[in-house]
């Protein structure tokens, strides 16, 4: 059972046991001896690291060299041909806190909390200048603003089908993106299983960052009861999934391609999904990712009997990022 406990004034994050059972099960099935480190990091709020990604667009060098003197370092950098060098993303080897900026109105926020991981899809999805993107799942948006740190798309069209997330979603793009250009971009709560059928043939890349179980929050669930009902659902989820991204595969257009990604470790809903949609999809390829996985792999562990269309990151001390599930697929 969870409870909260206060230690030291300070509210302590617990263990949901049925969670851990269930992973503990599964995983042990599906990684083996790995689970072992990578339960040893996501049971251990303390360990879990935060990267920053700075926003061009309200830069700081006082906050850089604050990083600098806090024991932070550029991640990513010098390591990939393609890698936009308006992207800025500090990470350290060890956990540190660094405090999240509130909103404030008329003021854009100088930097965004995260996990390195989620980077990595947007990097996979290398968009430029020009190019018409789809967010399919976008809220509360922080690969949204990656994207927007990588390049200035023709249509950026970010869409959320929750209500409540739809309106985070608008507030973290007006807190870190300027007029006139977050008036270009179209945030829409449309469910994205039907934007295929919408908006066909429209995009030269697309995000699936989708619901997902999210390992690493699931763990902590403070209320069994839901808990035990979200182990139940989690079966579902992977034909939202797969429904997901046959919808981008419509809105992509000839010749462009799609990123999925998840936060978590389970088969189910990573490479089984993409296997599923290889098969039943004939007008999709994969995309090989192994050179960026390469390229940054000082930073992250990566399971390592994975195709080279696809990567999981697993967390590790130390290099704390993911669960990250990354897979990229080209429209013929
Ligand atoms: N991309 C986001 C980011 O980086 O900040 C995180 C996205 S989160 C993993 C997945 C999102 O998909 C959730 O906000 C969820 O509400 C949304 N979602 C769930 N079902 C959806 C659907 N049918 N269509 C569109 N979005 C959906």
């Amino acid at each position: 059972e969870q409870v909260e406990n206060k230690t030291k004034g300070k509210l302590q994050k617990q263990i949901c046991q049925v969670v851990l059972d269930h992973f503990e099960k599964q995983y042990t099935a599906e990684l083996g001896d790995k689970w072992t480190s990578v339960r040893d990091v996501l049971t251990c709020p303390s360990c879990w690291q935060y990267a920053i990604l700075l926003n061009k667009f309200s830069q700081s060098a006082e906050l850089e060299n604050t990083l600098c003197v806090e024991g932070y370092h550029p991640a990513f950098q010098g390591t990939l041909p393609y890698l936009p060098r308006s992207l800025k993303c500090y990470i350290s080897r060890t956990p540190r806190r660094f405090p999240a900026q509130k909103h404030q109105t008329g003021k854009l926020k100088e930097y965004y909390l995260l996990n390195a991981a989620s980077v990595l899809p947007v990097l996979a999805l290398e968009v430029k200048d020009g190019e018409d993107v789809l967010d399919l799942c976008a809220a509360p948006g922080g690969k949204s603003i990656t994207i927007l740190q990588c390049a200035y798309p023709g249509q950026f069209h970010c869409n959320e089908y929750d209500d409540l997330r739809s309106r985070w979603l608008k507030q973290t793009m007006e807190s870190f993106i300027p007029d006139p250009l977050v008036n270009l971009i179209t945030v829409s709560k449309l469910d994205g299983r039907q934007i295929g059928d919408f908006k066909p043939e429209l995009y030269d890349k697309v995000l699936v960052d989708a619901p997902c179980s999210n390992d690493r929050s699931w763990l902590f669930s403070s209320d069994t009861q839901q808990a035990k009902f979200r182990l139940v659902q989690r079966k579902e989820l992977s034909s939202l999934q797969f429904q997901l991204l046959r919808s981008a595969i419509k809105a992509l257009r000839p010749g462009g391609s799609l990123v999925y990604s998840t936060c978590t470790l389970s088969k189910a809903e990573n490479s089984d999904v993409i296997n599923l949609i290889l098969k039943s999809c004939t007008n999709v390829m994969p995309v090989d990712i192994s050179e960026m996985a390469k390229a940054v792999s000082q930073e992250f562990t990566f399971l390592s009997d994975t195709q080279q269309h696809e990567l999981l990151v697993l967390p590790e001390k130390g290099k704390a990022w993911g669960p990250m599930y990354v897979a990229k697929l080209k429209k013929i």
